[in-house]
This record gives C-alpha cells, structure tokens and sequence, in this order.
C-alpha cells in the first residue's frame, strides 16, 4: 500500500528575472513500512520537498497525498490538525518548546487534539528511548542526543502515517549520529513506521531501503537497496 504518493509536484519562487524552479515535476511513491533517505546536494530542492511534504508550504503545482489524503485539499485548520496527527516532523536542532518538560514536549501533539495521552504507549516509547529519568527535565538539562531522541518521541506519540526527518543527525557528533539513526531505523522495522530521511550524508543513504537522489529539482535517480 502506498502510504504517500507525489504526483508532478513543482515550487516555483519569485517571479520574471528572479524566478527559481525549485521542483520541478517530482512524482514518487512510497510504501506503508519503507525506509526512504532523499539526497542531494545544497540548493538541489531538499528543503523545498520536505516543506511541501510536511505541509509546511503550497506547492506552485502538483499534489501530495498522505494516507489517501490531498493534503492541499485541506484549508489552513484542517491541514494543522492532519499535520499533527499523521505527519512526524524531526528537525536538525530539534525544535523543542524550552519551557516545557520532556514529558510534556513528547506529549503535546495529542494534547493540542485534546486527546488524552495512552500512558502505556507513552511508557514503552520513553523506555525504548531510554528519557524514563529525564520526563521532568528541560530540554536545556539535556545532551544534543537526548534532546533528539525526545523529538523522536514527539514525533512518534500520535501513530503518524509518516515520519519525516531533515537531517536528523546533523548536529551531533558519530556516537550519538549512530544511536539516533538506530532508534529510527528500529521503530522502521518493528512498528513498520515509515520513516523519510532528507539529508546530504552519503552514510545515512546507505542504511536505507531505497534511496532517492534530487539534483536541480528533479529526481536523477531512485535506487532499491535493501528490497
Ligand atoms: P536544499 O534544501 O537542497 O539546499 P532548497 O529547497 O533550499 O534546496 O532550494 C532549492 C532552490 O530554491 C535553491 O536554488 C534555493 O536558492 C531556492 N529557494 C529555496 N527557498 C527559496 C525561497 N524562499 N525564495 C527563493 N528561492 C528559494
Ligand atoms: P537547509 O539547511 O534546510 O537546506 P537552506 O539554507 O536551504 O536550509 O534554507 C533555509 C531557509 O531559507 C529555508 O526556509 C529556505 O526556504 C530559505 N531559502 C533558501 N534559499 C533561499 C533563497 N534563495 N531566497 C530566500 N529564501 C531562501
């Protein structure tokens, strides 16, 4: 089952002498499970694609689908609340909110849906990603690993259709750039979490199932390595 499907999706910038084609026509798929790393060079359009795929921005053109939704179907409140709940963003620098706990910065995207938060789903994601002794601590309290794995948490706590990682491991040194990505890989392949890496790091590309490179906005090529 495909669990996101692009289709001729195009971002276009400015307009006349300073226009940028971004994107420029990319259509791929990806499966319900699939670990995905996209790769290109600085100004390839990676940015541009992830914010299109994270809904973070409208593309000129095209369409995105996530979980059989168009999300650009969706008006601005909408868009928020399926963002929330079916999309795991994981930034660079993490993101947290710096007056918050751990706990509650894991928490907050089932709060803000005034849902209640499933304490042993909580409990099993904290312990796999061993914050059990950091929930009350802030962010700041923390190493740049931790905080990445609480954005891990963050991420994973309302089930989304997909994960969405910008570099997850941009910021940190090999030790804990190797923990992070075996985390990811390990709620890929046990809780079937599709996971999609943008980065320019060719060994974060190699631990994946397939790889897709971008080069001035279109897709030079989309490699199965791990079928
Ligand atoms: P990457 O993330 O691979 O470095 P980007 O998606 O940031 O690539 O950029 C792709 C191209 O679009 C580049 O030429 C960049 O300068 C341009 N671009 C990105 N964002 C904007 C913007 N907000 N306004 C104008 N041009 C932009
Ligand atoms: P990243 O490290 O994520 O690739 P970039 O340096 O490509 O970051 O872009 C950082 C931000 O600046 C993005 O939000 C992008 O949209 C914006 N941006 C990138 N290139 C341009 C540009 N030429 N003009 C205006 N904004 C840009």
């Amino acid at each position: 089952m495909d669990i996101l499907k692009i289709e001729d999706l195009s971002k276009v910038y400015g307009k006349g002498v300073t226009e940028v084609k971004a994107l420029d026509r990319v259509s791929f798929s990806v499966k319900k499970g699939e670990f995905v790393v996209i790769i290109g060079p600085s100004g390839s359009g990676k940015s541009t694609l992830l914010h299109l795929l994270g809904g973070v921005d409208r593309p000129t053109s095209g369409n995105v689908f996530i979980d059989n939704t168009n999300i650009y179907e969706l008006d601005e409140t909408q868009l928020a609340i399926f963002r929330r709940r079916q999309i795991g963003l994981i930034y660079q620098f993490y993101n947290l909110i710096p007056i918050l706990t751990v706990e509650e910065n894991i928490t907050l995207p089932v709060l803000l849906d005034g849902h209640k938060v499933d304490g042993k789903q909580l409990d099993e994601i904290v312990r796999i990603l061993g914050l059990k002794e950091r929930l009350s601590h802030l962010p700041n309290q923390l190493s740049g690993g931790q905080q990445q794995r609480v954005s891990i948490g963050r991420a994973l706590i309302s089930n989304p259709a997909i994960i969405l990682a910008d570099e997850p491991t941009g910021n940190l040194d090999s030790k804990n750039s190797s923990e992070i990505m075996e985390l990811l890989k390990m709620f890929n392949k046990t809780f079937n979490q599709t996971l999609i890496v943008i980065t320019h790091d060719e060994r974060i590309a190699l631990q994946a199932d397939r790889v897709i490179s971008i080069e001035d906005g279109r897709i030079a090529k989309d490699e199965v390595l791990h079928p």
